[in-house]
Parts: C-alpha cells; structure tokens; sequence
C-alpha cells in the first residue's frame, strides 16, 4: 500500500493583480492636478504683483502697511533664516569667530606699556592717558556728564534739575490756583504769584517783584554774612528749625559744600529778639568783641617783642664778651657805631603789619610777606 503523502506545492509565481484606475479615479487624479496648477498660478502672480507694486496703497491711497501678519504667528522660515541680523544675540549660536589667543580672565586688564610711546610725567606716575584702566583718574566728577549720557541729554536733565528745585515750570504748582486754595499770596502786596520755593524752605510767602523791592528784608545772606554781621554760630545756622536756609551749589568751587542762604529778615528776627534782645545790644557786643580781639592782637605782639628783647640782649652780651668789652644793654651801639644791620625775627606789630627788628641797634623795618 502506498504510503499517502503531500504533494509539494506547486511555485506558482503569483501574479500581482493591477486592475487598470476605475473611471472615478482618473477623474478625481485629474481634478487634484488641476487644482495644484491653479494654487501655483495664482501664487505667482501674486509674487509678481508684489514686485511690480513696490507702494502698495489702500484704495483710499494711503500707503498700505502689510497687516496681513500682524497678530499672527511667524512661520518657521520666518524665524529661522539666515540673515540674522548681526545684533540679534541667541545663545544657542556659539560665535564661531576666532579672536585668536586671549589671555586668562584675570589677565585681561593687564596693561603691557610700551614705555617708547608713554608720556614722561618725570614724576613716576602715569599720565590719564597712560592709564586708562585707573578708576580714580577717569572717575567722572560730581557736576560732569556721565559718560553714558549724550550731551543732549544731560543738558536736559541739569534743566530739569533746576526746575525742580526752584518749583518753576513745570514743577510749579498750579499757578494762583494753589495758592488761593492753600490761602497763600504774597505778604507785601497780595499777588498771588508767590515763590514757591521760598514757601516751602522759608516758609514766607513772597512774590517775585516784593524780593526785588523790599532788599533790606528779603535779601539773602551767606552763611559767613549770618555769622559776622549777627554775631550767630554755627550750631545756631546749622539749625534748620530756627533758621530754614536755602542750599546752593558752591558757585566758586563745584566739590565744596553747598551754599547756606538765610533770609535776612529772619536772620535779623532772631538776632535782634531772640538772641541780643535788641539791635544796640548786639552793636554792643560786637564793639567788646572787636575790643577783645584787639586787646589779644596788642597782648600777643607784647609777648613776642618781650621774647625777642630777651634774645637780643643775651646775643649782645655774648658778642660784647668775645670782644673784651663790658656788658651791652639792649639798643646799645656797639663797635664804633657803624655796623651790618643783624635782622631778628619777623613779628607783627600793634599796626597788623610784619615787622623784623636789628638785632644791635634796634632799628625796626617792615618786610612784606608773599
Ligand atoms: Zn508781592
Ligand atoms: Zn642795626
């Protein structure tokens, strides 16, 4: 009996079946063509439009802005060109340019000197331009242009400045107006234009035109003025609630403190009432105080001319002794009567003035001092 077995299967190479594109397909392969054609057609010929309209205008003929991508996201292409412009900084573009071999950061500002090109100041110190990495030399002064300011600019803020501090222009408060609901105007004459920059330091409202006219109360007066002319110190001036005072700028010297400006009749207010009791009693005691200060100009010179009597009689009586002769007294002749003036020390006499005296004969002369 034969043992049944399975044939091996034939290899029938398999035929693929492409059935030729049914009608509807040919159709809709045709219309999708078409439609691409008509998409790039009109996409050209907008970009032509676009170029041969370089000034586009609304109908209106304003210039048209390009609106159509305000509002809207950017596309990638965008974004993501190659014409970055040079200032736009991205960290994830590493800078490929090559600076070459730079020095350790701590050896950045290590300045080399060519000594060939340098200025000799002859003193060992570099000139400003020398050294340009020194803070101290290139520090910008107080009252100079920052360097980062145009001088524009800091025309403009100096001009602001001033205003503001002055309460004038812009900074001045509603002209009349403020001063009629604050109750304000002007204590001469009514006027309601008042400064207000006196009001609020002085608290004295005053206008303008009374300040110019009234010189003897409403004049301003230096510290120094307040101090010699009323007899008032420092602590006194220093007080802003006694005497309000007016800071200026140092008009001589820019880094010297500001300027103390009282208002004369306050200054005299408070001298005259409050601190002298009346203006004779303060014309009193500036007549002591100028007595005084003479009497210690008259002692001092008495004291200096006695010590220098002193010195000058022991001189003469050594020069007596080394000569044989007998003991001198102070304005004695010595040696025949013509002799070399030997001048002693300078002092100032009774007169305020430098006075060297002979040491021999006594003979005063007068040296001027430079
Ligand atoms: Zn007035
Ligand atoms: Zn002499």
């Amino acid at each position: 009996m034969e043992r049944p077995a399975t044939p091996p299967p034939k290899a029938v190479p398999r035929q693929q079946a492409i059935s030729p594109p049914t009608p509807e397909i040919t159709r809709r392969i045709e219309e999708n063509r078409l439609k691409a054609k008509a998409l790039r057609e009109r996409s050209i010929a907008a970009q032509e439009a676009a170029a041969s309209q370089p000034t586009a205008r609304t109908p209106s003929g304003f210039l048209a802005e390009d609106i159509s991508s305000a509002g809207r996201k950017r596309s990638h292409a965008a974004l993501s060109t190659a014409n970055v412009p040079e200032t736009s900084r991205d960290a994830r573009i590493t800078p490929t340019k090559d600076d070459g071999i730079q020095p350790a950061r701590k050896f950045k500002k290590y300045v080399d000197h060519d000594f060939s090109k340098m200025t000799d100041t002859k003193g060992g110190f570099l000139s400003a331009e020398d050294d340009p990495f020194n803070k101290a030399l290139h520090a910008p002064k107080e009252g100079e242009k920052p360097a980062h300011m145009t001088l524009k600019e800091w025309e403009r803020h100096q001009l602001l400045k001033g205003l503001r501090n002055r309460k004038e222009g812009l900074f001045e408060p509603g002209l009349g107006l403020g001063a009629k609901e604050k109750g304000k105007k002007c204590r001469e004459c009514g006027s309601l234009e008042i400064d207000w920059q006196w009001e609020d330091v002085f608290k004295c409202d005053i206008c303008h035109r009374c300040k110019e006219k009234y010189p003897e109360k409403y004049s301003l007066l230096t510290k120094t003025e307040a101090k010699d002319d009323y007899l008032l110190t420092d602590p006194e001036l220093k007080d802003a609630e006694l005497l309000p005072h007016l800071s200026k700028p140092n008009p001589h010297k820019s880094h010297w403190h500001d300027m103390m400006l009282f208002l004369r009749y306050q200054v005299e207010e408070y001298a005259f009432k409050t601190k002298w009791g009346s203006a004779e009693a303060l014309d009193a005691e500036f007549e002591k105080r100028e007595a005084d200060k003479k009497k210690r100009k008259e002692d001092k010179f008495k004291s200096k001319l006695q010590e220098l009597k002193k010195k000058t009689r022991t001189e003469a009586y050594r020069r007596n002794n080394r000569g044989g002769g007998k003991v001198g007294q102070f304005g004695d002749r010595i040696g025949g009567g013509k002799h070399e003036h030997e001048w002693g020390q300078t002092v100032e006499n009774a007169d305020g003035n430098s006075v060297k005296t002979c040491v021999e004969c006594g003979m005063e002369v007068e040296e001027l001092e430079f």
